[in-house]
């Protein structure tokens, strides 16, 4: 496309559009998708623990037996005997469900565009962590919602802090919608809401006319086998929840949820069908045959093995072989470990060289929607083995420690940040 066109193209672009910010991070993560770098930069599943064959059996005798309803249109709101389903690995985490407030969505990424899509104005707020999920942040700058972070500690989102932003916003005359929450196994940061809190937090919400957005992809990946019990088993009225099967089962078939207030409901599946008419059939049918026919809590249970110990190895290599003023969250489930670098360090200006070292991350500026972030990164320990985990740590410590001696020299970091990324490169799931 040459310049005039572009130009012609970006003039009638709807203002919407200015929200959606490329990642500056995003042409990087071509060259850190190469075999020869450790990437701890993406949140994938290790699928290779699912039994392949099995469901590939499964998925043909999907077709062969009920090929006109599973490559057929579907219902907006998704098949029921899988909202059924849903309402009993819900269960779970103490939720008691009605499948009518169910809506499957094209993964919980979609739920969360249709929760903003009907609820936020442009310049209405939305509460979130400090930091925050790269991918929530891009859908909240698409419907131009203003993100106020929330600080967070040990124990996850800090009542206090909720009270304090929402007086803040409240005295400079700003209307806030929602809070947007990762109670479980936090993305980026690792670390988990105390069941302490969770009423707290609600009630707060409740009291200020704000609804909860509660964003719970990793809730059954808790490694000491415990659940933690959802927001929204104490509160049906005033909690919206997002679930997905992308973590438990597998990303590629793009199935999510949203559990509604009845109330609701109604908007969201419009929406949903203005969106994608339905959520894919075949990928419902196919899960749903899964949770009857596998036993799909040992699959989970194989993923929390999986996971623990990779999460163990890089604890322990981070332990042994990062330079000292460099700390880290200690994560109870999930797949990130959040990393905060000596004072003076910036992140993403560091990236390039990881790189060049053959190991990446995501910088922690992509979770902010406000420029923090930039002494933090977000490692990963889903996807690679346990040697590359530590090889991964090994190269990071190294590139660590050059930057410390650079600065000893010159006093300060040479390198120059590299701007604030608001929107998740392919890579940062
Ligand atoms: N929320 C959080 C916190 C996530 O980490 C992710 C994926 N990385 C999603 C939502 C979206 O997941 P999906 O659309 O695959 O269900």
């Amino acid at each position: 496309m040459t310049g005039t066109s572009l130009d012609r193209h970006v003039q009638r672009y709807a203002q919407r559009t200015s929200g959606m910010r490329a990642s500056a991070i995003r042409a990087l993560f071509a060259v850190a998708n190469r075999p020869e770098v450790v990437s701890l930069a993406g949140g994938m599943p290790y699928l290779r623990s699912l039994p392949l064959e099995s469901l590939a059996a499964e998925a043909a005798a999907l077709v062969a037996q009920d090929g006109l309803v599973a490559l057929q249109y579907g219902s907006g709101q998704g098949i029921v005997e899988l909202r059924e389903q849903i309402c009993q690995v819900m269960s779970l985490e103490g939720i008691k469900a009605h499948p009518d407030d169910v809506m499957v969505t094209v993964g919980s990424q979609m739920a969360l565009d249709l929760t903003t899509r009907i609820f936020i104005d442009p310049g209405d707020v939305i509460l979130a962590e400090a930091p925050s999920y790269v991918g929530a942040l891009g859908t909240f700058h698409s419907y131009q919602a203003q993100v106020v972070h929330v600080a967070m500690d040990d124990d996850g989102l800090i009542p206090a802090a909720l009270v304090a932003a929402i007086d803040a916003c409240r005295t400079a005359g700003r209307r806030v919608k929602l809070l947007y929450t990762i109670p479980n196994f936090h993305n980026p940061a690792g670390v988990t809401l105390a069941d302490a809190r969770r009423a707290e937090i609600a009630e707060i919400c409740r009291t200020a006319g704000i609804a909860v957005l509660e964003d719970n992809p990793y809730g059954l990946l808790g490694f000491d086998d415990r659940t933690r019990r959802a927001i929204r088993a104490d509160d049906a009225e005033n909690v919206m929840y997002l679930g997905s099967f992308s973590k438990t089962f597998a990303p590629g078939l793009r199935v999510g949820w949203v559990l509604a207030p009845h109330a609701v409901r109604e908007k969201l599946v419009l929406a949903n069908e203005a969106a994608t008419l339905n959520p894919p059939v075949f990928n419902q049918m196919l899960i749903s045959r899964y949770l009857a026919t596998f036993d799909w809590q040992s699959q989970i249970k194989a993923y929390r093995h999986t996971y623990a110990e990779r999460r163990d190895t890089m604890l322990a290599a981070l332990t042994d072989l990062m330079p000292e003023g460099t700390t880290w969250t200690s994560p109870d489930g999930g797949f990130y470990v959040w990393v905060t670098l000596p004072e003076g360090f910036d992140a993403s200006a560091m990236l390039p060289r990881a790189v060049t070292a053959r190991v990446a991350y995501v910088p922690g500026t992509a979770f902010y929607a406000d420029g923090l972030g930039t002494r933090q990164l977000r490692l990963s320990y889903c996807f690679p083995t346990p040697d590359r985990i530590t090889e991964g740590i090994r190269r990071l410590a190294g590139v660590i420690a050059g930057e410390l001696d650079v600065m000893r020299t010159f006093g300060t970091s040479p390198l120059r940040a590299v701007g604030g990324p608001s929107s998740p490169a392919p890579d940062t799931a």
